[in-house]
């Protein structure tokens, strides 16, 4: 018999910019959560991000945050946020080109790892409002690597491009 797994927090961050936006959204937190591994704790609200980087000329992003308890390992919590992109067609062609959907891993638990397979907690959230701002709304207590996740999205440069924030979609509440 296997030893019960610890059960651990996770922050995912997702976004997309082409298609049915908030149809993806719902239906990639429904995805992630459709296993009896990944339980559903929280979810942000959806705010609407000018795109950072990339070619010019983007759809404007929808994005939100969810929390997560888990059982799964790291990096078999990656592989899962992978199976879910790729279940909702993303395109990869372009580094930071527009996408159907992008889930990437914030933090887990406490771990850091500089592997570049899977960095935690995620190299690039603490200066992106896109995934801090979402998540302020969500924990407005949250801390990233000991800061405040609100006052990292205050200070985030492209905290000027968030549009505004609609309401958490029909069904998501946890
Ligand atoms: P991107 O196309 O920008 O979403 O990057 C995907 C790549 O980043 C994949 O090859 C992942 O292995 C890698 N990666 C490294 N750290 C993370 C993370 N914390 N969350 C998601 N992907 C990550």
């Amino acid at each position: 018999m296997t030893a019960p797994q610890p059960h651990v927090r996770a922050v995912l961050a997702l976004g997309s910019n082409l298609g049915e936006r908030e149809g993806t959204l719902q239906g990639a937190v429904a995805d992630l959560v459709d296993r009896p591994e990944v339980r559903l704790l929280n979810v942000s609200p959806v705010v609407t991000t000018k795109p950072v980087g990339g070619p010019p000329g983007q759809p404007d992003f929808l994005n939100m945050v969810i929390a997560v308890e888990t059982t799964l390992e790291p990096l078999d919590l990656l592989a899962h946020c992978q199976a879910v992109e790729l279940a909702h067609h993303r395109t990869r062609e372009v580094r930071w080109g527009a996408r159907t959907l992008d889930v990437d891993i914030i933090s887990y638990g406490s771990v850091t790892s500089a592997d570049p397979v899977l960095t935690l907690p995620h190299p690039r959230a603490a200066g992106r409002a896109f995934v801090l701002y979402p998540w302020s709304l969500m924990d407005p207590q949250a801390t990233l690597a000991g800061e405040s996740v609100a006052a990292l999205a205050a200070a985030a440069p492209d905290m000027a491009g968030i549009a505004h924030v609609q309401d958490v979609p029909q069904g998501q509440e946890p």
